[in-house]
């Protein structure tokens, strides 16, 4: 990592110049070269992600990766696909977003109480970053969750990103056992780092087509999340 950043401003700023896996950086730049045909009048941002929220937030929610015509087109977490269109809905109910729907980086949206990030900040192909290319990641997600001074609850968004945070928890020496934690949707886990960490399934299009996820359990993870971190 470059100089350690004192701010999420700057260190977002360093992420979004980051070239430190090759396949994901050639990926995301071919796939805003070509373009979706719906998205043709774009200019796909093709960078890795900067993170999203509120500085002072409490409750951090952790994704897997952007998505190819999502956030690597808008340059926001989870916003211009499927997966977004079911979560910020979730996130306004909840009352940690200021709107319904999030459409491009500059409609507006605010977030209160929450950081939305991930554990992988470049679109891999078939959705899947290899070991090493999370590996690669997961300073930002040390930076970022070390300058995140009020964070009280991690709401994981999929199993990669619980193993993610389970990770950073075994680099901080927080945990030992790592197989201690099992992945399991609602499943809630007082880390000895003082954090909380929620598992829920990831809002992919996949699990919210076949109701595997379906948007009362999803809103339950996140007023859960309201709850643990005391606000009420
Ligand atoms: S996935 Fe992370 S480490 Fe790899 S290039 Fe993108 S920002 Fe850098």
């Amino acid at each position: 990592m470059p100089v350690p950043p004192r701010t999420l401003e700057t260190l977002n700023a360093q992420i979004v110049n980051c070239e430190r896996c090759p396949r994901l950086r050639t990926h995301c730049t071919e796939v805003a070269r070509v373009r979706r045909r719906a998205y043709a009048e774009w200019g796909y941002w093709g960078r890795p992600v900067p993170s999203f929220g509120h500085p002072r937030a409490r409750v951090l929610a952790l994704g897997l990766a952007p998505g190819a015509h999502g956030s690597n087109r808008t340059g926001r977490p989870f916003t211009g696909d499927g997966s977004g269109d079911f979560l910020y809905p979730v996130l306004y109910e909840a009352g940690f977003a200021s709107l319904p729907r999030a459409s491009s980086r500059d409609d507006g949206m605010k977030l209160n109480d929450l950081w939305i990030t991930s554990v992988a900040r470049c679109a891999p192909p078939g959705n899947k970053p290899t070991p090493e290319e999370l590996r690669n990641c997961a300073p930002w997600m040390d930076a970022e969750m070390t300058l995140l001074k009020n964070l009280r609850v991690v709401v994981c968004l999929g199993r990669i990103a619980f193993d993610g945070l389970l990770m950073r928890e075994h680099r901080l020496k927080s945990i030992v056992l790592r197989s201690r934690y099992n992945f399991a949707h609602g499943a809630e886990y007082s880390l000895p780092s003082g954090l909380t960490a929620i598992a829920s399934y990831h809002p992919s299009l996949q699990n919210t087509n076949t109701g595997k996820l379906t948007r009362p359990m999803f809103l339950e993870i996140f007023k859960r999340a309201r709850l643990l971190a005391g606000l009420g």
